[in-house]
């Protein structure tokens, strides 16, 4: 019998277990369907500083896993959203085994408003404790906004060791009107600034298993890690009180673990909210037609879906401007945070990022882009389980664009991007910029492979050649995109293509939103327990009230250390 039962461990499971195994106290075990990352053997493409293996490894994914967009092929306008390949890790660790490694918190209004849509206690002021918590900033050290003994290290790569593009793309900033801000996570201004990343200093990713389940850790006798084992149910008692989690070990095996304070579902906001409908939590309409019946009427859960739309522009590099040197250099180092202005939306809700080296592959090393994203978005997507098995994928329709706010900032920012890439110092970098389109033809070449090696070797020679030729590869060979002065000249044109090509970030988050009771579409308290379910909690990217104007892992992080507080302040 342990005390707590944590299934899923990525970036929220992983802080949970650590903290609660701090109290001697509490028997915890941490449950996690893909293969452990221990201290001693972290695979190399998740320990890679260059994230662009471990996104795209199908050993550490949710392999087959489809959302809908929607995405409307431009030359077929009539067709329905198709769903295409969107990646979420099944490994420990999670996200923060594969991700990006940006570390960004958002700005303090975000949370200011959690806290006013009823997470009580969720406000900046009580956030940033945990957000200091979790981290070691090796540049800031111990201030009263940045932490110095946290178990995530966090750097910046200052700016004389960018390549050229991403000096570039800050210098366009800069002529742009957006100043140079020395800390991301602390100036939340509009701005440019070296992006904060979860890297240690002899440059390798930390995740949240890296960081949180060390050694040390794993030697607690209180805690016990249960990799590859995969929940597919929960029993509950007579008073509908959660008691224990069933689970399918490697050999095939079921498995029953009981749990005397609580069972935590922290599988990620796309799994957790599927799972709680096949157990009957939720809205009947999407688990009634399979047969299940309803224990726990909550209308939210796997509702209030939230992703940051992207959209982005790449460019041929001459080689001066190229990234230089091995993989193990991070390919991305310099963002920028502005605000759209549109009436009613807090400032700093938009934000890009110049990425040298997109693709790990030889065009990938003639290219650079900025990838721009609405970081504070209102389109609300939803997931819905198929059928009874908890271990099918979920129907996830992410809805991009669906709110009209999110469409108009995409597309000035599309503008924006067009605009610094014709400013001296960007045009000055490059030889031709373009728009990205990131499909599945683009994710296909992206995972590594000698065909995919040969085949980008032989393209590449021609993106050398001359204008018209390398011009005409480009369109022919790498993006779907037109000319971007086709689309700028035409309204009508460039709203069609955003909403045709607009993608992601992974940052899907909120199908379990905190919020008070009353709240029909909150599910979790904000201590995270499942309203109308005793003995279960959610904690995870989905129980953010909306998505922060951020990149979802340091939220997700700051979330489970303040959750960690809460279980141990409860007793
Ligand atoms: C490719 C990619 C790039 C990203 N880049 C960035 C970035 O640069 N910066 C950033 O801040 N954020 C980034 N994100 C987002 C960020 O990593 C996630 O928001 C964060 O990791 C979410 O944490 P989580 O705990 O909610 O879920 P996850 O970390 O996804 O963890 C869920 C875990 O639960 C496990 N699980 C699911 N179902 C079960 C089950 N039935 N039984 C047992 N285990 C189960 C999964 O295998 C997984 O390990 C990225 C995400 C991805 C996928």
């Amino acid at each position: 019998m342990f005390d707590h039962v944590i299934c899923g461990g990525g970036s929220a499971g992983s802080v949970l277990a650590a903290r609660l195994s701090e109290d001697p106290g509490r028997r915890v075990c941490l449950v996690e369907a893909g293969p452990d990352t221990p201290p001693d053997a972290v695979p190399a493409d998740i320990r890679l500083s260059y994230h662009g293996h471990a996104v795209y490894n199908p050993d550490f994914l949710w392999r087959g896993l489809k959302v809908t967009l929607p995405h409307r092929p431009h030359n077929q306008p009539g067709e329905g959203p198709k769903p295409r390949s969107y990646e979420q890790a099944r490994v420990m660790g999670g996200g923060s085994s594969i991700n990006g490694q940006l570390g960004n918190r958002g700005v303090p209004s975000d949370y200011d408003d959690w806290a006013r849509e009823g997470a009580a206690g969720w406000s900046w002021e009580e956030v940033l404790p945990f957000f200091r918590r979790l981290e070691t900033d090796l540049d800031f050290g111990e201030t009263p906004l940045h932490g110095g003994q946290g178990p995530i290290p966090v750097r910046r790569i200052p700016r004389d060791s960018w390549p050229g593009y991403s000096r570039a793309a800050a210098a366009a900033w800069e002529a742009s009107g957006l100043p140079y801000l020395p800390d991301q996570n602390g100036d939340f201004r509009d701005g440019w600034f070296a992006l904060t990343t979860a890297n240690a200093a002899a440059d390798h990713r930390v995740s949240a298993a890296m960081g949180y389940l060390t050694e040390a850790v794993r030697a607690r006798p209180n805690l016990t890690i249960l990799a590859r084992h995969q929940a597919l149910g929960l029993d509950f008692n007579e008073a509908g009180r959660a008691v224990a989690v069933r689970l399918r070990a490697p050999d095939g095996a079921e498995r029953r673990l009981e749990a005397r304070r609580d069972i935590i579902l922290s599988m990620g906001a796309i799994r957790s909210p599927a799972f709680l409908q096949s157990q009957g939590i939720g809205d009947p309409a999407d688990f009634a037609p399979h047969g299940i019946a309803t224990r726990n009427h909550r209308a939210g859960v796997g509702r209030n879906l939230q992703e940051h739309p992207t959209m982005g522009m790449a460019a041929l590099l001459p080689a001066e401007s190229r990234m230089p040197g091995a993989l193990t250099q991070r390919n991305i180092h310099a963002g920028v945070r502005w605000s759209s202005g549109l009436p009613g939306i807090a400032g700093g809700d938009m934000f890009a990022l110049a990425i040298a080296r997109p693709s790990w592959h030889a065009v990938g090393a003639r290219l650079g882009a900025i990838q721009a994203w609405v970081n504070r978005s209102y389109s609300q997507g939803s997931v819905r389980i198929r059928s009874a098995d908890a271990t099918e994928h979920p129907e996830v329709n992410l809805n991009l664009l669906s709110d009209a706010r999110d469409a108009e900032r995409l597309m000035d920012a599309l503008r924006r991007i067009a605009l610094w890439h014709a400013l001296p110092s960007l045009r000055g970098a490059i030889r031709y910029a373009f728009p990205a389109v990131y499909n599945e033809a683009v994710r296909k070449v992206a995972v590594r492979g000698l065909k995919n090696d040969i085949m980008t070797r032989l393209l590449a020679p021609i993106l050398e050649l001359p204008g018209p030729i390398h011009r005409a590869a480009v369109h022919a060979f790498i993006t779907e995109g037109p000319p971007i002065g086709q689309l700028l000249g035409d309204d009508d044109r460039l709203e069609a293509f955003v909403r045709a090509n607009a993608t992601g970030q992974w940052h899907v988050s909120c199908t379990c939103r905190m919020g008070r009771e009353d709240d029909p579409m909150a599910v979790t308290d904000s201590a995270g327990r499942v309203h109308g379910t005793p003995g279960l909690r959610v904690c995870d990217a989905s129980v953010f009230p909306f998505v922060p104007s951020a990149n979802t892992n340091f939220p997700t992080l700051m979330t489970a250390e303040k959750m960690a507080a809460g279980i141990r302040a409860e007793g």
